[in-house]
């Protein structure tokens, strides 16, 4: 481990990608195979490979109180070394005495993160937490605490330590993506990689896959500026689902690549019965299934998070989900082909399952309602998974057209797609673009929460939140904003604020970056009051996004071309 430390000091040291992927690279191939597959694991700033479901569950709160008892510092003491560093990883590896002995290799790290995982409850699980940094030397605790939050703040991200692996075992950088996409586990990647075999990582069937990522748009103009055929769909405003589907099972997770098919008991059964195995894109939405379209978020937010759902529940907020495209079918991953073709491969696999409402094929023409009495049987009105419809526009009038109807029938937008873009997992570019009602929103993560006034005097109802920096290393404020969110919300972060606070200021906590929100605001100026160089005017919460981890918040080029568009 203390190897590992030393490498992960040296890769913080130098800005040079190159030079940090050649120390990856070097680090790699000085270990065995077993230590070379966990150290990738943890250089991607992961503690176990990304395809399994296991967390560790350890709090920064229950993390600050070890590094404290085990330093001797008093809170003062350790708020001061924080508020140099920002990290409770660098704090540890200052304030935690030397120690000598035996290093703790990785293999034991590793070990110990899974007796971690496998405890049950807090205390358990700090016990052993407290071991491990009593056994390491402040330079592993520092990483063995950055590994635990989650977040090394070296630089260096999943797709350079797939450079290092393809540097280090002379394989081709797109083999190793290819076979880290497929596996969902860099460490099995550095196995094969180290034997010659990437060629046979097979697809490993219920391990989430990136997902596509959409670019807003101002204009219908701009819609249309990017490429020569558009396909265009309704923007539905649920949650982004990947369904997998295989012998006969189906589940489904978030964009955060968490397991949420519990939340939906009605969906798997209307899935599994497909004829072959599939991971399909798609939207659930709370669905109004006599009127045949969406109904608001809000009403799908009462489904969310939800382990148990009650029949009363299933009856009076029923889902729908929106299929929009397709990554796996036929044995074959069809990501690399155009969105024709793969909207055609969806269409038949869905034409085949019978329970699946969908209109013809994917060009549908202009509708109220949507997914109902496509064949007119009862069957069909009750589907729980639709084929969203396509439409397209060749031209402005024709994009402003399907806008206003997408909101007629209670949907947010439109999403414009490039007929011959392949599916770019994890990436934003513009081969899918999103035109939205509300034109400037940012997504934005929670530094701090403050007590509020009046009635909101013992909750935690005023946050500052923040951008990235344009290397997403940073994170940078940009506004404060206490209006939008229900009491019941604000109950609810209160707590989890207060289970998360890295630094008590009495009237203010400092938080752990992880909440996201989407804020709407009139306009945006330029100001020195917040480190992004920004202010939003009459910022408010429009909603929290559980969906999204604070990796997906906005970055400070996002406010940017709003402050410019808006200055335009
Ligand atoms: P946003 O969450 O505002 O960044 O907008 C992008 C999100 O819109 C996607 O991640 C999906 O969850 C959602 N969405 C709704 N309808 C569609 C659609 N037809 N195609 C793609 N994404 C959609």
């Amino acid at each position: 481990m203390q190897q590992l430390a030393i490498a992960c000091e040296a890769i913080a040291a130098t800005a040079k990608k190159l030079l940090k992927t050649g120390i990856v690279a070097d680090y790699l191939k000085s270990r065995t195979t077993d230590e070379a597959a966990v150290s990738a694991i943890f250089l991607s700033g992961r503690v176990f490979p990304a395809w399994e479901e296991t967390t560790l569950q350890v709090g920064g709160r229950s993390l600050w109180q070890i590094v404290a008892e085990l330093s001797g510092r008093d809170e003062a003491e350790l708020t001061a070394a924080y508020r140099r560093h920002g990290d409770l990883g660098a704090v540890a590896g200052e304030v935690l005495p030397e120690r000598t002995g035996q290093s703790l290799t990785v293999l034991e790290v590793e070990q110990t993160f899974r007796q971690i995982a496998a405890a049950r409850g807090p205390a358990a699980k700090a016990a052993i937490v407290r071991d491990l940094i009593s056994r390491a030397t402040p330079l592993e605790a520092k990483y063995i605490v950055k590994i635990i939050t989650g977040d090394l703040r070296i630089g260096l991200k999943e797709s350079l330590v797939e450079e290092a692996i393809a540097r280090a075992y002379a394989a081709t950088l797109a083999e190793v993506q290819l076979a880290n996409m497929l596996l969902g586990d860099i460490g099995q990647t550095v196995r094969l990689a180290s034997e010659g075999r990437l060629a046979q990582a097979e697809m490993r069937l219920f391990h989430p896959l990136g997902i596509m990522l959409a670019s807003p748009i101002e204009s219908a103009e701009e819609g249309l500026s990017y490429f020569a055929e558009a396909a265009v769909e309704d923007k539905y405003d649920g949650i982004r689902a990947q369904a997998h589907v295989a012998n006969g099972e189906a589940r489904f997770f978030s964009r955060t690549r968490d397991e949420i098919t519990e939340s939906f008991p009605e969906l798997p059964d209307a899935l599994a019965g497909l004829s072959q195995d599939a991971i399909l894109d798609g939207e659930i939405v709370a669905w109004d299934y006599p009127a045949g379209h969406a109904r608001p978020f809000s009403v799908l937010q009462q489904r969310l998070g939800r382990k148990k759902v009650s029949d009363k529940m299933l009856q009076e907020t029923p889902v729908a989900f929106l299929v929009f495209d397709v990554l796996y079918a036929n044995g074959e991953l069809v990501m690399d082909r155009p969105l024709w073709e793969r909207a055609r491969i969806l269409d038949d696999l869905l034409a085949a399952e019978r329970k699946v409402a969908h209109h013809g094929g994917s060009e549908a023409r202009s509708n109220r309602a949507q997914g109902k009495l496509a064949f007119g049987d009862q069957e069909e009105i009750a589907a729980r998974v639709i084929r969203a419809p396509v439409f397209r526009a060749a031209s402005p009038n024709e994009l402003e057209e399907l806008f206003a109807q997408a909101q007629e029938r209670g949907n947010e937008g439109l999403m414009i797609k490039d007929l011959g873009s392949a599916y770019t997992p994890g990436k934003r570019g513009k081969s899918w673009l999103k035109m939205k009602r509300e034109l400037a929103t940012l997504d934005v993560v929670v530094t701090a929460a403050e007590y509020g006034h009046g009635k909101r005097v013992g909750v935690l109802s005023d946050y500052t939140f923040a951008v990235w920096d344009a290397n997403k290393d940073k994170l940078l404020n940009i506004g404060k904003a206490y209006s939008g969110l229900t009491d019941a919300e604000i109950a609810e972060m209160t707590q989890w604020f207060l289970d998360h606070t890295v630094e008590d200021q009495g009237f203010r906590r400092v938080v752990e970056p992880k909440i996201v929100l989407e804020v709407a605001f009139n306009n945006m100026m330029e100001s020195d009051r917040h480190e992004s160089g920004y202010a939003l005017r009459f910022p408010r919460i429009v909603r929290l996004r559980p969906d999204k981890s604070a990796d997906e918040a906005d970055t400070i080029e996002r406010a940017r071309e709003i402050f410019e568009k808006q200055s335009l």
